[in-house]
């Protein structure tokens, strides 16, 4: 199967736009056995030209059923996207709530971050209905899998969902009112920078040393 022929048996009704062509043709062409190779962030970003490519790569995955994986790489020292392979997984088409529904969620949760508790006005940088389990992990489309989350959130959420295996049920980002909001912590930056220094410029890595130094701290009771 050449890349013409992948992109012609995609489910979709409209002529794939540019971006996604792009994104396709590029992860494609990374190597010549599946999985292909990964492809940096700003190699998409370039190419593309288009700030939220990987929106549009995810509407590939999540929406048309791609196979397509993304994960921050340490060697490239940053996200990256690849193609596993040619066959189409089950697609899960983004559905929106209703405007009405969105504003009970909203109104239930008086405007609050479900995951950090700020208090926000709706809108694209500020609240926004969020799946509690995402969709690219199964989650569905009824009501109570929805959450108001904020930009911020929303943004820190997709970065730890990707490459995530664990169990959403156990996730601060999936039920923060069952295992508790994140908090964020300022650190000073000459901490800061030790850590970053420690764990390799690598999020995961971070999010361990800070654990095991509050585990250190407040004991294992
Ligand atoms: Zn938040
Ligand atoms: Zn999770």
């Amino acid at each position: 199967m050449n890349l013409e022929n992948y992109i012609e048996s995609l489910p979709t009704k409209r002529k794939l736009s540019g971006a996604k062509h792009t994104i396709l043709t590029l992860l494609w062409s990374s190597s010549a056995e599946f999985p292909r190779r990964w492809v940096r962030s700003s190699e998409l970003l370039n190419a593309t030209g288009q700030k939220y490519f990987d929106r549009r790569a995810r509407e590939l995955r999540d929406e048309i059923g791609c196979d397509l994986e993304s994960k921050y790489v340490e060697e490239f020292k940053e996200h990256a996207w690849r193609l596993n392979s040619n066959k189409l997984l089950k697609a899960n088409p983004r559905e929106y709530l209703t405007s009405a529904d969105k504003k009970r969620l909203f109104e239930k949760h008086n405007f609050v971050c479900a995951t950090c508790g700020k208090k926000i006005d709706a809108g694209v940088r500020g609240l926004q209905a969020d799946h509690k389990i995402p969709l690219s992990r199964s989650g569905s489309h009824k009501l109570s899998n929805w959450q108001p989350i904020c930009n911020n959130c929303n943004v820190g959420k997709r970065r730890a969902c990707e490459g995530c295996n664990d169990e959403c049920i156990s996730c601060s980002w999936a039920f923060p009112e069952e295992v508790g909001i994140n908090t964020v912590v300022n650190l000073p930056p000459e901490i800061l920078s030790k850590l970053n220094k420690m764990s390799g410029g690598s999020q995961k890595e971070l999010n361990e040393l800070i654990k095991r130094a509050i585990q250190e701290a407040i004991g294992n009771s």
